[in-house]
């Protein structure tokens, strides 16, 4: 699948995604609790935003303003975005971009280093970087010579609101600023009333209150291989982030590298994952887990469930056609040839 054709495939998936959860959501009645719905094009992403409760309307308009805001913040390659600046000239003044970092340096603790949001010199010379650069395969000299500015020890917070890089160590918010951004727009829209809603987010999907009947969001969770869907998830108030080896990737010599790179060895993540869905109450931590868990492979992912102190679920999908799931209202889909298990 090209980029091109990939992108069509995520706006079906977007869509098939809304006929799952919308339905219900739609059929909750006039007045008050109609369901309003807005369709915004930021991080390079459709995204889908469906509000019900008090305000709704104007509830969405604030969303979507704040996730142009983020777009523009957050942007590596946007000349004069927060992240250009701390990029450029190795220090910069904003609160979203120090917590952010702050964030991601817990989380790589958290993931043995697996999540690194410094391995954006690498992502540049895979061509997966900010600029329109050529898809290709390093030479092993340009690896290590890029690994030697990778490491989160590299950034440096200074107070709430400033941070520090240094340079030319680069970073790189791609795997944790669309669940940032989720959780952003959650708290922004409960905060003015809303009590159920659903985000697309190209395929990661929050989850705000449940549907108006008070039953779980019904969503359809991404078959990596390009088939309808995995299965169907009952879920609320929970963020629903998926990364897989299948969003960005190039073929050279029969051979295949995609865009999640494992920080250690400065290739792409080998991990015998073809994608991972994490399941989790907190925006920042489902984002940023299901790109860490794509370069950790199943086992260390499974083992760390029991020793974080923040709940998650997953759904894994391995390269020899196995979905390993440990969420309790996960219904299989059926004749996809997949092999299913549920795990703890
Ligand atoms: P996601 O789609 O959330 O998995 O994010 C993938 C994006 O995260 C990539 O396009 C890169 O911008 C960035 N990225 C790639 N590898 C890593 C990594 N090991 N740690 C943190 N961010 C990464
Ligand atoms: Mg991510």
């Amino acid at each position: 699948m090209d980029m091109r054709k990939n992108r069509l495939f995520q706006r079906v998936f977007a869509l098939l995604l809304c006929g799952l959860t919308l339905p219900p959501l739609a059929g909750c009645g006039a007045g008050k609790t109609a369901a309003q719905t807005r369709t915004v094009f930021a991080m390079d992403t459709v995204m889908t935003l469906t509000a019900h409760g008090k305000n709704a309307d104007a509830a969405l308009e604030s969303a979507e303003s704040e996730l142009y805001r983020l777009d523009a913040l957050l942007a590596r390659g946007v000349e004069g975005s927060a992240v250009y600046r701390l990029n450029h000239d190795g220090f910069v003044r904003d609160g979203d971009v120090s917590y952010l970092l702050f964030r991601a340096q817990r989380i790589s603790e958290a993931t043995g280093g697996a999540f690194d949001v410094t391995v954006a010199p690498l992502l540049e010379l895979w061509g997966f970087g900010s600029g329109a650069g050529e898809h290709r395969v390093p030479t092993e000299a340009e690896i290590a010579a890029a690994l030697e500015h990778v490491g989160m020890e590299r950034v440096h917070r200074e107070g709430d609101t400033g941070a520090t890089l240094d340079l030319p160590a680069q970073v790189d918010l791609g795997g944790i600023a669309k669940g940032y951004a989720a959780w952003n727009v959650c708290k922004l829209l409960s905060g003015a009333g809303v009590t159920g809603a659903v985000l697309d987010l190209g395929g990661d999907v929050a989850l705000l209150g449940s549907k108006p009947d008070g039953s779980d969001w019904r969503v359809a969770i991404k078959d990596p291989n390009g088939g309808d869907f995995l299965g169907i998830l009952g879920v609320s108030d929970a963020f629903v982030m998926t990364s897989g080896v299948y969003e960005r990737y190039f073929e050279e010599n029969s051979s295949f590298y995609h865009h999640i790179i494992d920080p250690k060895t400065g290739y792409p993540a080998d991990s015998g994952l073809m994608s991972a869905t994490v399941i989790c109450g907190d925006g920042v931590w489902a984002d940023a887990l299901a790109t860490a868990v794509c370069v950790m492979g199943a086992e260390r992912a499974l083992a760390l469930r029991g020793a974080l102190d923040v709940g998650f679920d997953l759904i894994l999908v391995t390269g020899d056609g196995r979905v390993l799931y440990t969420c309790e209202d996960f219904t299989p889909g059926t004749g996809n040839g997949y092999v299913y298990e549920q795990v703890s």
